[in-house]
């Protein structure tokens, strides 16, 4: 079988891998549609995984193998799922902080999304695969592991009806946010980002409002406006300096959901007595527990997520390198790009 394989920032190449064999509780599908997501970008362009790796989480594929001991999935069955899986009974999981188990990093689906058969190891099949209702496409379905990353971090933080929230960056994460919240009747979607290419989109995807924080200063603008200030921020753009901007636009309570890596600059400066004075809070969120895919595939078939708006291309498999060149051309209107198997 063929996948598309890391090997430097600029070198993807499509080459034959060896297809895993499945043991008797495990799964082979054969890929459909992976979505490229912003941690693989970032994990290319920045060159932080080992040459020769395979990346790709957000799959949908067909089973074409399943092990003798598997009884809730048969040959043909239409499925989607997530990486990792947490072990469910140590300190961090009896806690409910699933993401945090020991056990989560070191499951994985093989060889990665970006291939054309994927092994779903034991624990996958039995607590991370879920099949796609009849109706979606496997593009779609794809967009599963995102929207529930998203689910997952706005469970962070308590969202009411009638809330003002603020998302930082107009990607397809942020556009994703936005809709979760229009979906919990959310007074106000306010949207920034440095690109008018993206927040042009952004209207589609349920902002009330949009700005360019390129042009016009944030802070500024909304004390011109007579704004009130925002009971959530999520910051869904990976600049760590926009933390202490979230924290001034925060109403007094308000909370800043930190829905990015900030492995760039990860060190800034806060004004640290808005915790006690106006009890305002920052919560940290990161990835995806099994408890949010099955909301996340109702939020697809539901319509919440506008799909067809935030797929912007579909590519062979074996044009990974140029999607990734693709998402780095800042003229290019570019959301989300599905690698296609077909
Ligand atoms: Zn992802
Ligand atoms: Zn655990």
């Amino acid at each position: 079988m063929k996948a598309s394989v890391f090997y430097g920032k600029n070198d993807i190449r499509f080459e034959e891998v060896e297809q895993p064999d499945i043991r008797d509780k495990e799964i082979l599908i054969q890929m459909k549609a992976c979505g490229l997501c912003g941690t693989d970008i970032h994990k290319v362009t920045e060159e932080l995984v080992p040459s020769g790796s395979v990346l790709g989480h957000e799959y949908a594929g067909e089973i074409v193998a399943v092990g003798k001991e598997v009884s809730d999935f048969s040959l043909g069955d239409r499925v989607t799922g997530g990486i990792h899986v947490p072990c469910f009974t140590c300190e961090q999981c009896s806690r409910g902080h699933y993401t945090l188990c020991p056990e989560f990093k070191k499951t994985n689906i093989h060889p990665g999304g970006f291939a054309e058969y994927i092994k779903l190891p034991e624990e996958h099949v039995k607590h991370l695969l879920y099949k796609i209702p009849d109706g979606m496409s496997y593009s779609e379905a794809s967009l599963a592991e995102p929207v529930a990353c998203c689910i997952h971090g706005q469970k962070a933080v308590h969202i009411h009806a009638g809330d003002r929230v603020l998302v930082m960056g107009a990607g397809p994460i942020g556009l994703i946010h936005s809709q979760l919240l229009k979906n919990k009747l959310v007074k106000e979607v306010v949207i920034t980002d440095v690109s008018d290419h993206r927040l042009n989109n952004a209207h589609e995807f349920g902002a009330d409002l949009t700005i360019n924080t390129g042009k016009t200063d944030l802070e500024t603008y909304l004390q011109e406006q007579k704004h009130p200030g925002f009971d959530v921020v999520i910051i869904a753009a990976g600049v760590s300096a926009l933390l202490p901007q979230a924290m001034n636009v925060l109403k007094r309570g308000g909370t800043v959901v930190c829905f990015s890596p900030f492995t760039i600059k990860p060190v800034v400066e806060i004004d640290a007595s808005m915790f006690f004075h106006d009890e305002k809070s920052i919560v940290g969120t990161y990835s995806v527990s099994p408890y949010e895919f099955e909301e996340a595939i109702l939020a697809i078939q539901k319509g919440v997520i506008n799909t067809e708006a935030l797929i912007t291309h579909e590519m062979p498999l074996s044009d990974l390198g140029r999607a990734i060149e693709l998402t780095q051309n800042k003229t290019e209107n570019v959301l989300k790009i599905v690698l296609k198997n077909e």
